[in-house]
């Protein structure tokens, strides 16, 4: 954009479409930026303080505020079919601890103390984690934050060392119970390592926030079972994405829907802005199937934690904020 902005010829910046003639063309690929070459996001231009977590979280009898999403890394070791990270952002870099917690003072200066560092993988070196912990302790530091990573790179020490610098939750992305459907992936992660990611996170007193894919590709009913009884069996605090495999362009799974017949490029130029895969279950079926884990939710034990959600209060919260955003009550929503 500040290419473009500043006059320079279309034609001598790469990584971008453009028209000529009536023509479409398109200049040569772009280096994938290094983070450590971006600057810190000008907070100064926006109200950080709108910025909300979509539940209220507790913790040592303090309900956390304002809560902002923060990066210190770029692209994915791993590489799914159903994912675009890892090909759009290409390989996984990441700047340094320091760099990353003058952003976090910043903010903390400004009075944030709660994050999501919304990295695909913040956590893929070990000493980066014991570095920003040590950084945050060194200019005495408090936050609370969640993150998000795959479950090979959890291990029992990193997770104490996170929950030691503040982590209260840890999104990974399961994905399936079943090893087929992880190998058909290409998820490169045993049912195992996601067992033993998820124990690390508790016994480090942290939530397990478990990212799954119901009606993927090769699912059958009996992949299906077998993530439910995962799910059972890891009891995660939190389930999430379970409204089937959704289609993002460029990926192998893409590619698969599209030689089926499910999906052209054509989509792309309609209103709906996603496709979700419903060729091995009906959409009526993916809906059965997250009721039925909704309602297993209820008898998951929600054991440790030095935080607790209050559900009741989550309600009022999101209804507080939908009158916030609507300017009004929303209509037929958290009756009574
Ligand atoms: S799904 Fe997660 S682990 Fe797989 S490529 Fe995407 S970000 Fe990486």
């Amino acid at each position: 954009m500040v290419e473009i902005l500043s006059g320079k010829d279309l034609k001598d910046i790469p990584g971008i479409w453009y028209r000529k003639g009536g023509k479409l063309l398109k200049t040569p690929q772009r280096a994938p930026l290094e983070p450590s070459a971006i600057p810190i996001p000008a907070w100064d231009l926006i109200d950080i303080t709108a910025y909300r977590s979509y539940e209220e979280i507790v913790i040592d009898k303090r309900t956390l505020g304002p809560m902002l999403a923060v990066y210190s890394s770029r692209g994915c070791t791993g590489s799914c079919s159903f994912c675009s990270t890892w090909w759009v952002w290409k390989h996984w870099r990441q700047i340094s601890a320091a760099r990353f917690v003058d952003e976090i003072e910043y903010l903390y200066e400004k009075g944030i103390d709660h994050f999501f560092i919304a990295d695909d993988s913040m956590i893929n070196t070990c000493q980066f984690v014991e570095a920003f912990s040590a950084e945050l302790q060194r200019r005495n530091i408090q936050i609370y934050f969640k993150i998000a990573c795959r479950a090979d790179k959890i291990t029992p020490t990193i997770a104490h060392t996170l929950k030691q610098a503040g982590c209260y939750e840890v999104h990974i992305g399961f994905e399936s119970g079943s090893q087929r459907i992880l190998d058909a992936m290409g998820k490169k992660i045993t049912v195992d390592q996601n067992v033993r990611a998820a124990d690390a996170v508790r016994q480090a007193g942290m939530r397990v926030y478990a990212l799954m894919i119901i009606g993927h590709i090769h699912d059958d009913i009996n992949s299906i079972n077998e993530t439910i009884n995962f799910l059972k069996m890891i009891k995660p605090e939190v389930v999430a994405s379970m409204n089937g495999l959704m289609l993002l362009p460029g990926t192998r799974d893409y590619q698969h829907a599209k030689r089926e017949g499910f999906i052209s490029d054509d989509f792309w130029l309609g209103k709906e802005p996603y496709k979700i895969y419903t060729v091995a279950f009906s959409e009526q079926e993916l809906s059965d199937v997250r009721y039925m884990i909704d309602n297993q939710k209820k008898i998951l034990s929600r054991r440790l934690l030095p935080i607790q959600v209050q559900v009741g209060k989550k309600l009022r919260f999101l209804k507080e904020r939908m009158t916030g955003l609507l300017g009004r009550k929303p209509a037929g929503l958290y009756r009574g």
